[in-house]
């Protein structure tokens, strides 16, 4: 095979990138039972999301630091489908066990109903579906209401100011959550605990009552 060089060199200017050998980068392998999505389409979505450092991780592969991890480790194993709160200091592992369970949402098909958010773009598509309802708009209530979201990964809870208008459509999310744990899973991740964001500037008590009612709360050390 000839090298990258080389045919740059050939033609003059440097080759696109190759395309997709499986799907010639249309994002689907057509099959006799049906089209399928390809898998480099699934890894653009991870690269998008959580960034080309965290596309990978699987939770098999997470190397344990601590006694702690290990035991997170091995509750994540039993049940990867679960429904967690991870909170902990930086650089504590959060966004590396929140990947592995990202991950292996898309790797298990799970693409059109998994949801990936962080604050300020939750709020911004939240924001935009009140304020402007012609808008396309990844997350609101109503998707979850038509169950066409029933994942919904929320990294990094906190960093942003709350509007009154936020704070409610969340509550509303996750008291549908809370009143249906079978059928919608949330993995949230956040430097504060629960009772910190319990805080009425911020999510108010309701709504954490509800997220400790679903979720496993872990904390990293
Ligand atoms: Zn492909």
């Amino acid at each position: 095979m000839e090298s990258l060089s080389a045919l740059q060199n050939k033609n003059g200017t440097a080759p696109k990138n190759p395309l997709c050998e499986f799907c010639d980068d249309l994002g689907w392998v057509v099959k006799r039972e049906g089209s399928t999505r390809c898998k480099c389409l699934i890894q653009k979505i991870k690269i998008r999301n959580i960034g080309e450092e965290f596309a990978d991780v699987k939770l098999y592969h997470i190397k344990p630091k601590n006694e702690t991890q290990t035991k997170i480790k091995a509750i994540m194993l039993k049940n990867p489908y679960g429904s967690y709160y991870i909170y902990g200091d930086l650089n504590m592992g959060k966004t590396h066990f929140l990947s592995a369970l990202y991950n292996k949402a898309l790797d298990d098909g799970y693409i059109d109903t998994t949801r990936f958010t962080k604050d300020k773009i939750f709020k911004k598509h939240i924001t935009e579906w009140n304020f402007d309802r012609e808008k396309y708009c990844p997350i609101n209530y109503e998707l979850f209401e038509n169950r066409e979201i029933k994942w919904l990964f929320w990294d990094d809870v906190g960093k942003s100011d709350m509007s009154s208008f936020f704070r409610q459509e969340i509550y509303a999310i996750i008291d549908l959550f809370r009143s249906n744990p079978n059928t919608f899973r949330l993995v949230m991740t956040s430097t504060f605990s629960l009772d910190e964001l319990a805080s009425p500037d911020y999510l108010g008590s309701s709504t954490i009552r509800r997220i400790e009612d679903l979720c496993e709360i872990i904390r990293l050390k």
